[in-house]
């Protein structure tokens, strides 16, 4: 088991001075690779770099051949680290600031684990190590590709180092996690004219500042206070000079939700407020809506399993319920579409130089709590199987 703790350090550090960016991490899903078929897992890759390992236990004893999911998100940010570590980035303009390296290295750790004692159980562990996380898509390609079927998934759990957390404490939260991420751009199509002589032409700013006003309303006025939302337009350009009409005005924005049913109901929402505004300045428009993430929602029996397994792990000091979910999104949230899953933290912070929230350019964690990950999904698998 020491020799195990070392070799995740290891190879955290190792992901950690080459951090590649998402569809890009050739290099570390070699390394995935190597590591696994070291242990004699079976590896396959699903997309240009997405590795799915299969560990099957060999105990005789069956229980209709379960299958248990471990996700780790494998891409790093394009961030220049300010950590002066022995281990920092080699590559400028590239770090894993969302602790991607860490997650990394848990999975890892944990199919080395399970793989010295696949005597002990039977049913399979799938290991996924999926790219490109931080900008969506990644989950829902080795989704397209197969990633949850042959053998079929019965359940997923990924785990995420958290900052936020004392070293080797795990977060667990019930119901909804982490928010729906979606996307519009609104393009208005003014009329120009002299900005002396407003009533000649048709003002795309005043139009556009209306607008980003009332899409606020829809949140303050037409859903219920206790349902979170949030829209936010993220920027805004028209207009060429001081003195002439803005003949057009474009718009780029994000929309978050947790409730599924709101999250539907709000592009209906934005594109009749849009249309009333610009009909009455008889202008048009151009509006386009997203969907780039679904609401992340832990199924309730696999957060309850989780959590008796990390208390009894661990010892119940160490497990903590998180009481608020995030606005933010996670692309684990395509997997619990289909299967049911559970997205558990791993505290990292064991004082100044380990507590920097994610995607910070000092983002670092402890990596004493990245054993205490692994050993817990193996458990976690162990019991789930029995
Ligand atoms: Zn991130
Ligand atoms: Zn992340």
């Amino acid at each position: 088991m020491e020799d195990i703790e070392k070799k995740i350090i290891e190879i955290r550090r190792k992901i950690h001075q080459y951090p590649e960016l998402g569809n890009e991490e050739y290099r570390t899903a070699k390394l995935i690779e190597q590591t696994l078929k070291q242990s004699g897992i079976v590896t396959k890759r699903l997309s240009k770099t997405g590795v799915v390992g299969l560990l099957n236990g060999k105990r005789k004893i069956t229980n209709g051949e379960r299958c248990i999911a471990f996700r780790a998100d494998i891409d790093a940010l394009p961030l220049e680290e300010k950590t002066h570590k022995l281990y920092t980035s080699k590559v400028r303009g590239k770090m894993h600031a969302c602790g991607h390296d860490g997650n990394t290295a848990i999975v890892l750790g944990a199919a080395l684990i399970l793989a010295e004692g696949k005597n002990i159980f039977s049913g399979k562990v799938k290991f996924i190590f999926q790219p490109n996380e931080e900008s969506s898509g990644g989950a829902e390609e080795l989704i397209k590709a197969g990633v949850l079927d042959n053998p079929k998934v019965n359940a997923i759990v990924g785990i995420h180092v958290n900052s936020h957390l004392p070293s080797g404490k795990i977060g667990v939260r019930y119901g909804e996690m982490f928010a729906a991420v979606d996307r519009f751009s609104l393009k208005i199509i003014g009329e120009g004219g002299h900005g002396a002589a407003p009533h000649e032409g048709k003002d795309a700013i005043t139009i556009a500042s209306q607008i980003v006003q009332a899409l606020q309303n829809i949140v303050s006025r037409q859903i219920d206070p206790l349902e979170p939302v949030v829209i936010t337009v993220g920027t805004i350009k028209g207009g060429e000079r001081f003195n002439i009409l803005a003949q057009e005005v474009e718009m780029t924005g994000t929309v978050r939700t947790l409730n599924e049913k709101i999250h539907l109901q709000i592009p209906k929402l934005m594109k009749k407020t849009i249309k009333s505004i610009c009909s009455s300045w008889g202008v048009k428009y151009k509006f386009n809506y997203e969907i780039i993430g679904y609401p992340l929602t832990n199924s309730e029996k696999l957060v309850e399993f989780c959590e008796e397994v990390a208390k009894k792990t661990l010892g119940e000091k160490n497990v903590q319920r998180i009481d608020k979910p995030s606005m933010g999104g996670e692309d684990f949230a395509e997997y619990a579409r289909y299967a049911p899953g559970c997205l558990l933290y791993l505290g990292t912070n064991s004082g100044k130089a380990t507590a920097y929230t994610w995607h910070h350019p000092k983002f670092d964690l402890d990596e004493k709590a990245l054993f205490v990950g692994a050993k817990l999904l193996s458990v976690i698998a162990l019991d789930y199987l029995r």
